[in-house]
Order: structure tokens, then sequence, then C-alpha cells
């Protein structure tokens, strides 16, 4: 495999896809958005905690073994399990009094957008689209605050019962908490003593304190349903989130109501522009229930995309009764490739998408049904510049505008990816999926679908991890679209 080729690819598909997305006339992006905290614990900080209490409530607290975080000592119980055993912890709070109490009592170094649908939005608006419009149910005054500051970014804003569209932070819904994830870092060798037990900490870790409020809805406001046009035009919607359904509500509402709504909404929307393309941005998801409702009633035959991890492949196909190639996927063995491009298959056939979008460390897979109307060739550059995005995020933590994407430009192809495909080209071209000529651009033809396959760039140390999933599926879905409207111009 050439990868003097591929990286130069990577450059010409960048520049191609940059020129392109000026077609593009809006994206619709919902729903999830919350705020990461981060504080990394000092040794003041963590006694100026233990002096807010005494000893022995604490001690007591931490044998009870607390499942969620209900008040102060829930905390400081987790917080001491977390730090003992140097292992890392995400638990849920069901309210905002913790985010209120951890603001006056131990602060943060600082803050970040969190949530999926919140990083994209923030990405595409920096991507220059024409129009970004976000919504998410719970937009506060506060989150409202992490969406960058730009003129193509909105967000729906009722006023006496009409929809407009505004930048977010003037948009936000008054008298609304905000959810809060708090993420608590703590250092090795960390000198820890409570009522005369002394331990240290054994490695850096954190503890997550994760914000479901009671208040968090999966429901669009019905104005804003009832007047959806005033969003359009849009070309696309990317929708994330879903796993914060749950299956039961006080009110006795279940998620099949909730599953049902958000059902209609797509509906919506696509009856507003046939063309509108939908994608589904897929998260790890514990309930089985819900998991298997959201590929089932949502993802299936409703909406044409899906962006996801191996993980993810794995889940999914678990609950989909392919317990096997799920395993298999999920074990990673030699040709661990060949299982995710069995799976990413499948699931484009089981849920009757039109493209499954797998990334993976140092390598892309998707997978794409007979007659798309963009090339092979098309769709590769779709790949590649969202390659380029992923390694821009990584190293740089953020991607502000189309100069601070190109970084990603510089770093190079990893060789792990290069490996990957070189254990797949075999199997494909044994199977006369295509030959070795064709595999070295990265296309495969099924007997019933297309496939693109890429080697990605991987940055070494990345300064941040967080949401570059969701910049490579948002980047690759968007590029997409802009090239099938310059198409149709
Ligand atoms: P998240 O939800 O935080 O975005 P995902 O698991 O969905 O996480 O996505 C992570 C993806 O990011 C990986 O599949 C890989 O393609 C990409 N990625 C992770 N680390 C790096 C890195 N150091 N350089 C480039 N890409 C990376």
């Amino acid at each position: 495999m050439d990868v003097q080729e591929w990286e130069q690819r990577h450059t010409e598909a960048f520049y191609n896809v940059k020129e392109t997305i000026p077609y593009l006339d809006g994206m619709l992006v919902a729903y999830n958005s919350n705020i990461d905290a981060i504080k990394h614990l000092t040794e003041a900080d963590l006694s100026r905690l233990i002096g807010l209490f005494k000893d022995t409530e604490i001690i007591e607290r931490i044998e009870t073994y607390p499942r969620e975080i209900k008040d102060p000592l829930d905390f400081m119980a987790r917080l001491f399990i977390s730090m003992r055993e140097g292992k890392a912890a995400e638990i849920p709070t069901h309210n905002s009094d913790i985010h209120e109490w951890l603001k006056d009592h131990l602060g943060f170094d600082y803050a970040r957008m969190g949530g999926q649908a919140g990083i994209i939005s923030n990405l595409l608006s920096s991507l220059e689209l024409k129009k970004v419009v976000a919504y998410i149910p719970w937009l506060s005054q506060e989150q409202a605050e992490y969406f960058v500051d730009a003129d193509n970014l909105f967000h729906p804003k009722i006023e006496n019962g009409k929809v407009f569209l505004k930048h977010p932070r003037e948009a936000f819904k008054p008298n609304i908490g905000s959810k809060v994830n708090w993420i608590i870092e703590y250092s090795k060798n960390l000198e820890v003593s409570c009522d005369g037990r002394n331990f240290t900490v054994p490695r850096d870790n954190r503890l997550i304190i994760s914000s479901r409020p009671k208040w968090l809805r999966f429901d669009v406001d019905k104005e804003v349903y009832e007047q959806l046009d005033s969003i359009f035009p849009i070309d696309g919607a990317m929708l994330s989130g879903y796993q914060i359904i749950k299956e039961e509500y006080e009110d006795g509402s279940t998620y099949k109501d909730h599953v049902a709504s958000s059902v209609q909404v797509i509906e919506k929307l696509k009856s507003l522009n046939p063309e509108l393309r939908i994608h589904v941005e897929l998260t790890s998801i514990q309930n089985r229930i819900i998991r298997k409702a959201i590929l089932t009633e949502i993802i299936a035959k409703h909406v044409h995309s899906l962006g996801l991890d191996t993980v993810e492949v794995a889940n999914a196909l678990n609950v989909l009764g392919h317990e096997e190639l799920s395993y298999l996927v999920i074990m990673k063995e030699e040709y661990g490739i060949t299982s995710l491009y069995q799976g990413a298959l499948q699931l484009l056939k089981d849920l009757s998408l039109e493209r499954v979008h797998v990334h993976s460390l140092g390598f892309y897979i998707c997978i794409l049904v007979k007659g798309h109307p963009l090339t092979l060739k098309e769709h590769r550059d779709v790949l590649l510049f969202s390659s380029i995005l992923a390694a821009a995020k990584a190293v740089r933590g953020d991607i502000g505008n189309f100069m601070e994407a190109e970084v990603g430009l510089e770093v190079p192809i990893s060789n792990d990816g290069i490996e990957s495909l070189d254990d797949f080209k075999l199997y494909c071209v044994d199977r006369k999926l295509c030959t070795l000529e064709e595999f070295e651009y990265g296309y495969i033809y099924g007997p019933d679908h297309d496939a693109v396959i890429i080697p990605t760039k991987v940055v070494n140390k990345p300064k941040a991890t967080v949401g570059i999933g969701d910049a490579i599926s948002a980047g690759a879905f968007a590029a997409m679209i802009a090239k099938m409207k310059q198409k149709i111009s």
C-alpha cells in the first residue's frame, strides 16, 4: 500500500471538500449538549473538602457504596473509593444540587462544551456552513455560553408562540438548570487521610459525576414541532443523544412515547424537504431495551446514515441478534477488520440504511447502498476530509476554523491503519469484492452494496480525545451532502 499516495489523497480531498461546503444551505444538529467541568484535585482542595464533614460521616457513607450522588457525602464517598483504588468511575446524579455544591465548594479549572450535538454544532459552525441550527431541548443560559460566538449558528427561540432563529446565547430557556458533568481528576501519590485511615492514590485517574436531571426530556417543544418549517432551508440533520431516553418516566410515559415522537420529528423534517438526509451518531447505550428500540424503531427505515465506533458496532449487532458476529468484532482478533466490515454491512441491511460510517483508530470503513448518487471517489474524499478533522482535533483539542483544521494535514497516516488494511486485502480480493488495484484505491464492490475503506491519520500524543468520533462523523456527513448538492446544482 502506497502511503505517500494516501497522504496526497488526503491533502487533495481536504481542499476539494473545503470548496464544496458553500453548496450546503444548512444543517440541523440535535439534541444533546452538556457542560464538562474539569477539576484537577490538589492536596489543598482535598483537605478543604474533608474539613467540611465529620470524618466518621465520610467513612460511614463509603460503607454504603452509593450508586448515585444524592448529596455531598455521596460524592465524598465515591471520590474516596475511586481514589483508593485509582479506578475511573462514572456515577449519575439526578438533580442539580451537587453541581451547585461543587461550584461553591470546589470550583473547576476549566469547562468545555460536552455532548455530541453541542460538539458537532460548534464544529460545523467553525467549518463555515451557511447555517447551523442547533436544537437542545434543555438549553440553559449557562449552557448557551459554550456555543461558539458565530453568526452562522442558530437555535430556535419561541416568542409569543412564534419560532425565530437566534444565536443560542439569545435563545436559551430561562429558569432551567444546566446539565453539567463534573470530571474530577486526581494524581498518583496523593496522600489521603480521614478518621485515622491513610492511603496513597495508586494511579492517575478520574471520577465523573454525570448529570441526569429528572427534567431531562427528549421532547421537541410543541411550537418548534408545529413550525418546523421555520428552521429551513436545511439539507441535513445530525441527531444524537437518544441514549438519555428512559424506560419509564414519573408521569407514566414510557420510552415508547418518546421513540414515537422522535420518529414523528424525523418524518416531518423529511416531508418538508424530501431530499433531506438524516444522520444518527450512536454512542454506548447500556440499557438493551432502549438500545434495541433506538436501532429498530428510530434508525431503521427512518434514517439514512449512521456513524459509530467499533464497540458500538458490536453492541448494536448484539441486540439485533448477531451475537457471534458481535463477539468477533469486539475480540478484534487478527482479522478483526473483516468482522468489522461484515458487521457494518449487517447493520446497513438490518436497518435499511444508505450509509454506515465506522471509525476506528487508523482506518474508517463506510458501507454504502448500491446506487448512491455519489461515486466511490467522492465518498472517499468525504472520509479523507474527516480524517484530517480528527487529526486536527487530536492535535489542538478544538478546531476554530479551516486554517486550524489544516494542522491535521501534517499528521502522518497510521502504520497500524495501513496494516489493518493489508490484513483485509486478501479477504476482499479472494471474494472478488474488488481487484488488488481497486483495493489500493479503497474501493470495494459487493453484490448488494459498495464500500470505501481508507487508512487515517493518527496523532501519537493527542491533546484531547473527547469528541473526535463526533468530529469524524459530522465532517464526513456534511461533506457528503455538500457534494450531493454540488452535483445537482
Ligand atoms: P468520542 O465519542 O469521544 O468521539 P469515539 O469512540 O466515538 O469517541 O471516537 C473515537 C474515534 O476518534 C476513534 O474511532 C478514532 O477514529 C478517532 N481517534 C481517537 N484518537 C485519535 C488520535 N489520537 N488521532 C486521530 N484520531 C483519533
